[in-house]
């Protein structure tokens, strides 16, 4: 592409699949929503994976009631937010938010980062199963993953594979591969065996992936808590018009959309709809001692009730929700905190809850699993497209780990701060105090939304910006036409080069890359000066090189060619 062309719009999908030399290039276990992004991000990338899924039809056990941080400007670079909420403007942070069941107030956050976006789990799933179809994935219900062997090249450990037989549905370019993996699958029809150049576990917490690939998953389990939660109804009189929150006799104000803690508990009400808001309660238990309700089989309302007595010392009458389901009834007890001890194993990868597990608190799930599927998506394209060496591969666990780690560690500090025990309401006051210092509160949000993520981008003296998330810009073309927000650049995923001095002379040292990476000179609009004279910036929107020269040096031309080698691949 010309260094002046205008903004392009963005390249449609790819049409014909690439060519295998496996009997597929990609499999991924799990049709959740990590599974799905993950499908979708590798086929905007020109690999289409096949989506292997144990359950035939989708989950209705909703868990996620929205998305919280990165994740939520991720979504709207990648045109998916419009599609579960209409929106069209860039998202806007929250004004308040909890941590460990304490206010955060972020209007006092000078750079606040924390968005919110209350859309229930099955409807994130749901539009991301129609993206991913859209996009030509193939998803297989009710096929499970059973086993796996990695041959002996890619995975030295294991012994040789035997003998795939015959997928019922082979892909017809399909050619053997040296170093592949063997999936045994449970279908419908029977067992069969997949060949794939790399499996990837996206199968959930109990993932078989990883038990099947030796990953172990070390860390703690809490069997010392009850968490029941349904939507229910409440008496109208309890509601408290102003707020929406609960006002109960005998006990007082219960706020709404916040974790409420007792000296007995915690309770949340979150009245997403009036006509059935989701009530969930928390009781701890003496260490050791039996916690309340068998695990296979639902609580029941009277029981829900009992423990908001127990944690209020007051009466809510409760009544099964109004409205169209599917509603949640639901105990969950203990928790745990995990983190495979490994993200890969030879021709094996995971993501999300295969790769780590911890409590709710702050909603940071789909924030940590939904980016680990965009941070993997294009590197293990490329690789598997032969675009890039297999090493780029290994900056997915040194990249995500740190992420993982620092949910966990965030997660934990919450459940202590919502114990009960004096010790901790003395601590809590402390918090309470800390919670008012601007700079405080901006630490918590960056962590809480993970905007202090800054990957390594192997840069020596790198410009502020490098391996942080690419700030919004607001773009005008250097010849004309119409302004355009860099949101309307990263739908497709792929790599920008964004060359700001409205010059071109920083894309047309990306020339050589022009087949992979799209390369864009304009002016930033408005009076706000531009972050930096010219970016690059992977698919996962994190930049990967950045420049304050208008003028380029032979150094910074030196590094872009550097960084974009290192990313994307030799020139061509
Ligand atoms: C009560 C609760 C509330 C939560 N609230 C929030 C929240 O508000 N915000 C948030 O971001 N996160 C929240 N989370 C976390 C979020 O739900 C998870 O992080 C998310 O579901 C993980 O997605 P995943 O795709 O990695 O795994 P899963 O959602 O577990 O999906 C895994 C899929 O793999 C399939 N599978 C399993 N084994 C196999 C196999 N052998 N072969 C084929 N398929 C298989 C499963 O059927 C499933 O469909 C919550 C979790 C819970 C439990």
């Amino acid at each position: 592409m010309p260094a002046n062309a205008p903004i392009p719009a963005p390249v449609p999908a790819p049409t014909a699949p690439t060519a295998a030399t496996a009997a597929t290039d990609v499999v991924i276990a799990g049709a959740g929503p990590n599974g799905l992004m993950l499908a979708c991000e590798l086929a905007l990338a020109g690999v289409r994976p096949i989506v292997l899924e144990q359950r035939t039809e989708p989950a209705t056990d909703n868990r996620a009631n929205g998305l919280v941080g990165r994740v939520v400007p991720l979504m709207h670079r990648r045109g998916l937010r419009r599609r579960l909420t209409g929106d069209t403007e860039p998202p806007v942070p929250n004004d308040v938010f909890v941590f460990g069941a304490l206010l955060l107030d972020l209007r006092l956050a000078a750079d606040n980062p924390l968005h919110g976006l209350p859309v229930p789990q099955r409807r994130i799933e749901a539009m991301l199963a129609e993206r991913a179809a859209e996009l030509g994935v193939e998803v297989r219900r009710g096929h499970a993953v059973t086993g796996l062997v990695q041959d002996a090249e890619a995975h030295p450990n294991t012994g040789p594979t035997p003998g795939p037989t015959p997928d019922p549905d082979p892909d017809p370019t399909a050619a053997p591969d040296p170093a592949a993996v063997t999936v045994e699958v449970a279908g419908p029809a029977g067992a069969y065996r997949l060949r794939a150049r790399y499996l990837v576990g996206a199968d959930g917490g109990h993932s078989a992936v990883r038990k099947l690939s030796g990953i172990g998953f070390p860390g703690v389990t809490k069997d010392n808590t009850v968490t029941r939660t349904a939507h229910v109804s409440v008496p109208a009189a309890l509601v408290d018009p102003a707020t929406g929150g609960l006002d109960v006799p005998g006990y007082g104000p219960v706020p709404p959309f916040a974790h409420h803690r007792t000296d007995h508990g915690l309770i949340a009400f979150a009245p997403f709809t009036p006509e059935a808001p989701l009530l969930s309660v928390t009781e701890w238990t003496d260490p050791g001692a039996a916690v309340g309700g068998d695990p296979d089989t639902p609580p029941t309302l009277a029981e829900l009730r009992d423990s908001v007595r127990r944690v209020l010392g007051a009466d809510v009458p409760l009544a099964p929700p109004a409205g169209p389901g599917p509603h949640v009834l639901r105990r969950v007890l203990g928790g745990n905190t995990r983190l495979a001890d490994r993200f890969r194993a030879g021709r094996v990868l995971l993501v999300g809850d295969a790769a780590h597990v911890h409590s709710a608190m702050g909603g940071p799930g789909l924030n940590l699993g939904l980016q680990d599927a965009v941070n993997l998506g294009w590197k293990l394209a490329a690789v598997v497209r032969g675009r890039s060496a297999p090493g780029l591969l290994d900056t997915y666990e040194a990249e995500r780990r740190p992420v993982a780690e620092r949910v966990n560690m965030q997660t934990q500090a919450q459940s202590a701060l919502i114990a009960p025990g004096a010790d901790v309401t003395a601590l809590r006051e402390l918090f309470t105090e800390l919670l008012r210092l601007p700079d405080v509160v901006q630490h918590v949000a960056d962590t809480m939304a993970g905007a202090d993520v800054r990957y390594d981008m192997g840069l020596a003296d790198p410009h502020p910006l490098v391996g942080r998330w690419a700030p919004d810009l607001v773009l005008e073309p250097a010849d004309g036409g119409p302004a355009q927000a860099l949101d309307a650049l990263t739908r497709d995923a792929r790599p920008l080069l964004l060359d700001l001095t409205g010059k071109g002379e920083y894309a047309a040292a990306a020339e050589s890359w022009g087949d992979r990476v799209r390369a864009v000179t304009a002016r930033p609009s408005g009076a706000t000066p531009a972050p930096a004279r010219a970016l690059l910036l992977r698919p996962d929107c994190h930049t990967a090189w950045a420049t304050a020269a208008e003028q380029p040096t032979d150094r910074d031309l030196g590094d872009l060619r550097a960084a974009l080698e290192r990313w994307f691949g030799p020139a061509h």
